[in-house]
């Protein structure tokens, strides 16, 4: 029986008596790249940190493959497969690439497996095998994006959460990072990547979800949405 791999409903979080998220419903089939999409402060971040356990949920579900994630606490939700890369890298300046890489390899899983998810990363990202022993702050900005998502794959997701990895990143960096995302993809893993560059994303992209004002306002493949009228106006300046 065909299982997303992930499926959300009616999705309600919120910080206080402020609620973002307001009944968010979302889909990603096994193998595909998912877009999220909106503007500043209308929930993203929170949807990824909501899914991982960050923020608690006031209501609605989140399955991986059929398996409810709800409400588990933040390395449960890694464990059972949803690994979120985080907005700003997050790397630990001191360390060397091969530390920062391992810090994603911690659950017994993922331990286990560590050597050969290693090479992995480094045949995606042949930079960091070169640097591994270099410390993280040496690194431009786009390596360390490849840093902050080697380490997310050391831990061996099913569904891997991108929160905005072309952030600050020279224009040839993003290509070759938007490059390597389409790779993973090819590992039949999935992934849902947070973006503000629309057209690039939604060109990658087989499906995207528009959020707004904490609900989903539009949805379809990346080339419905990049030939709709509302999205070209809003998020497209067309
Ligand atoms: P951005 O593109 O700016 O990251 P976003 O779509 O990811 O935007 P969120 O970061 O999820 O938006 O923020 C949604 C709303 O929640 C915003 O109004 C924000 O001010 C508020 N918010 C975010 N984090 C917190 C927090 N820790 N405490 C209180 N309010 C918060």
């Amino acid at each position: 029986m065909y299982k997303p791999a992930l499926k959300i409903a009616g999705l309600t979080s919120g910080y206080g008596d402020i609620r973002v998220l307001r009944g968010v419903d979302l889909e990603l089939k096994p193998g595909t790249i998912v877009a999220l999409i909106g503007a500043n402060g209308a929930g993203k971040t929170t949807l990824l940190r909501t899914i991982s356990g960050l923020v608690k949920a006031d209501s609605g579900f989140s399955e991986l493959y059929g398996e409810s994630i709800h409400g588990l606490a933040p390395h449960r939700v890694v464990q059972a497969g949803f690994v979120q890369s985080p907005e700003g890298k997050q790397l630990f300046a001191d360390m060397t690439i091969l530390e920062n890489l391992m810090v994603g390899a911690h659950s017994k899983r993922a331990y286990e497996r560590r050597n050969e998810t290693l090479e992995e990363v480094y045949e995606l990202f042949p930079i960091l095998a070169e640097r591994r022993y270099q410390r993280a702050s040496t690194l431009s900005g786009g390596q360390q994006q490849m840093v902050a998502v080697g380490r997310a794959l050391m831990a061996l997701p099913k569904v891997l959460a991108l929160d905005e990895p072309s952030l600050g990143l020279a224009p040839i960096m993003v290509d070759r990072l938007f490059e390597s995302i389409a790779k993973i993809r090819e590992r039949n893993l999935s992934i849902l990547i947070i973006e503000q560059n629309v057209f690039q994303v939604l060109e990658m992209a087989d499906y995207g979800y528009v959020l707004e004002n904490g609900q989903i306002s539009l949805s379809g493949t990346g080339a419905e949405l990049l030939g709709n009228s509302h999205l070209r106006a809003t998020y497209l300046g067309l």
